[in-house]
């Protein structure tokens, strides 16, 4: 049955992708290890991406590129904060470009953040998603589909 099957909303799918930017730096890919599983049409992967999948089949393979707008957004100006340099514990060594996990005043949730740049006594924090304002282009495969059992389409996720 499986080999007749095309994606379609509430189908588990398995794919293998390659995920490269404009410079041709290669920033994720699956082919080394295990597929990524998602039910499709449930907002699990990036609008641009899921939205090229439908029809395809089995063994089907693609180049998808995909605006920063369908990705993970244009850089927000807005969406950097100068905090002060002691609040990080003295014998945290802090570099830019690293990645940074604080927890929101607010909320109490735990945030991702990336130290943009180290002043003599404050740091500036990069609130954007690392691949923000990136035009994303995707290699992949479908390597498996299924029909999602009632639990998952419950849920909301792959079991
Ligand atoms: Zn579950």
């Amino acid at each position: 049955m499986s080999q007749h099957l095309k994606v379609a909303d509430n189908l588990v799918v398995s794919m293998h992708y390659t995920l490269t930017l404009e410079d041709g730096q290669v920033v994720d890919s699956s082919v080394e290890g295990d597929p990524l599983q998602f039910l499709q049409g449930f907002g699990q992967i990036i609008p641009g991406l899921e939205k090229e999948l439908y029809g395809m089949a089995i063994g089907d393979n693609k180049k998808v590129t995909v605006a920063a707008v369908d990705g993970y957004g244009d850089i927000d100006p807005d969406a950097y904060q100068v905090v002060s340099r002691a609040m990080f514990p003295d014998d945290l060594n802090l570099e830019e470009g690293m990645g940074l996990r604080m927890r929101d005043q607010g909320t109490g949730q735990l945030i991702e953040t990336y130290v943009a740049e180290i002043r003599a006594d404050e740091v500036l924090l990069d609130f954007n998603h690392p691949l923000a304002g990136e035009i994303l282009t995707f290699d992949i495969e479908i390597s498996g589909l299924r029909q999602a059992t009632d639990e998952e389409l419950a849920h909301g996720h792959v079991h």
